[in-house]
């Protein structure tokens, strides 16, 4: 039986079936729904959150460690940490000490001044990643957009190369994919695009070395935009080989290269930066770094900073410089300070990437059991199941396996019995609070949802 082959008419039943369970027992999340949609645009605060596979979206009550409640009195344990937001875990203690410090005796959440732990935190990110000057934003996407306005602007060049099914935050170049001939063309549902996307991008597939000499070879691409391996598609891994090649092309072509590490954090305390022993000119990265306080960081080689310092034309204090006016605060770059020097540690990192295998070797042992052609993919303490086999070489071929019912089924069956995972496609992310019975937990979950599948497909 492939992923393709599963009986669609039983696959429509059984999530008709967990649907109307969602329904029955979250009433209050219901309701709430009901009722923000008076005032809210598409009824929830962010448009992301009507990814929902029960019809609406779970409300929040709070949140420790690991654990979501909901207003409903359900306890969930959560591998979806906020799509990594929360990979430190829910609330950790040493980030909300660093927050009521800085709110209640220091006073001073933003202020127009810099910190002196802002310069903890650029050291810390320094030996973490290797960049050696840092500067703060309030996202990720807008760590990307300030890497890739540097980029253009020291390169003179105009246009940023991506990768098909990339995701970096609303980044205007990115939203790509090859279409006729290869030019870029805008992904389906792209959201008032400045300019057509061929003007601003090439995008190739991941994992193709000779797609992306061909691409460079134009001369007009400022900066290689990448996560080492894709995450936002399923995850799919660099081959053998594959990273060094990206160097060594971009280097040859005098193309910059940024690492977005916003997801790929994961894959140790330096991310797959240092993991890997990476050598990028600007490492970007958001979410996590803060604790769950909202954060952006990027990171520029001393080359390059001396670089962009010595350009006589560009103005980064005032006209150029602008923009991000609570980026830097006091309040983010304590909590970073606190997350990165208390929870998310290396020996946290240990646990959690730990926790991760046991993940994947649970799943793995599902797919083998039953037989399933799916495949497993950990990068760090993060893990995705694909409904492929094997695992997906770039993106198109994993956007190719997505399933939106069969998604939808597993998160719905999941969320009735108290484990979320990601709404986006089939991440889990293990935080320093994450338990090894919570991992088993989501291995019972996925052996019973893929066994009722596959006993209601025959
Ligand atoms: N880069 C990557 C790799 C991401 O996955 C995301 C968000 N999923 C972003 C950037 C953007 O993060 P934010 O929405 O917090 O700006």
């Amino acid at each position: 039986m492939t992923a393709t082959a599963v009986d669609r008419a039983a696959l429509g039943r059984l999530l008709d079936a967990e649907r109307a369970r969602f329904r029955e027992t979250h009433s209050r999340s219901a309701a709430a729904y009901a009722e923000g949609r008076r005032h809210l645009f598409g009824g929830v605060p962010m448009t992301w959150m009507n990814m929902a596979a029960g019809r609406f979206p779970l409300y929040l009550a709070g949140a420790q460690g690991a654990r979501v409640t909901d207003i409903d009195g359900h306890q969930y344990a959560d591998f979806a940490l906020g799509d990594t937001g929360a990979m430190a875990g829910h609330s950790p203690a040493p980030v909300t000490a660093a927050i009521r410090r800085r709110a209640q005796e220091l006073g001073g959440l933003t202020a127009m001044m810099p910190t002196e732990n802002a310069a903890w935190v650029g050291a810390e990110l320094t030996r973490r990643f290797g960049p050696a000057q840092w500067s703060f934003t309030l996202t990720a996407t807008d760590a990307n957009r300030w890497a890739i306005r540097l980029a253009r602007h020291v390169s003179g060049r105009p246009r940023i190369l991506v990768f098909a099914w990339c995701y970096h935050g609303s980044v205007d170049e990115s939203f790509a994919l090859p279409g006729p001939g290869g030019a870029a063309v805008a992904r389906d549902g792209n959201v008032g695009p400045p300019v057509a996307l061929d003007v601003t991008t090439r995008v190739v597939e991941y994992n193709d070395l000779d797609a992306l000499e061909e691409a460079l070879e134009h001369e007009d691409v400022a900066a290689v935009l990448m996560e080492p391996a894709l995450t936002n598609i399923g995850i799919v891994l660099p081959q053998p080989g594959y990273l060094d090649g990206v160097r060594s092309l971009t280097r040859a072509q005098g193309t910059l290269l940024i690492n977005d590490e916003t997801h790929t954090f994961s894959a140790g305390p330096g991310g797959a930066t240092r993991a890997w022993d990476l050598e990028p000119d600007i490492v970007t990265i958001g979410k996590a770094i803060a604790g769950g306080i909202p954060i952006g960081a990027y990171g520029l080689t001393a080359e390059l900073a001396e670089r962009i310092a010595a350009l006589e034309d560009i103005d980064l204090i005032d006209t150029g410089g602008v923009g991000g006016t609570l980026a830097g605060n006091a309040l983010s770059i304590d909590a970073c300070r606190a997350a990165l020097e208390e929870v998310l540690t290396e020996d946290a990192f240990a646990g959690m990437t730990a926790r991760a295998v046991r993940f994947t070797e649970g799943v793995q042992r599902v797919i083998d059991d039953t037989g399933i052609p799916w495949s497993v993919t950990r990068l760090g303490c993060r893990s995705e199941y694909r409904f492929a086999q094997p695992a997906p070489v770039n993106g198109s071929e994993s956007a190719a396996a997505g399933d939106a019912d069969l998604e939808d089924y597993l998160h719905v069956y999941m969320a009735n019995r108290g484990v979320l995972i990601t709404p986006f496609h089939n991440m889990a992310l293990m935080s320093p609070a994450t338990t090894d019975a919570d991992v088993d937990r989501h291995t019972e979950l996925f052996e019973a949802a893929v066994r009722e599948l596959l006993a209601a497909s025959s």
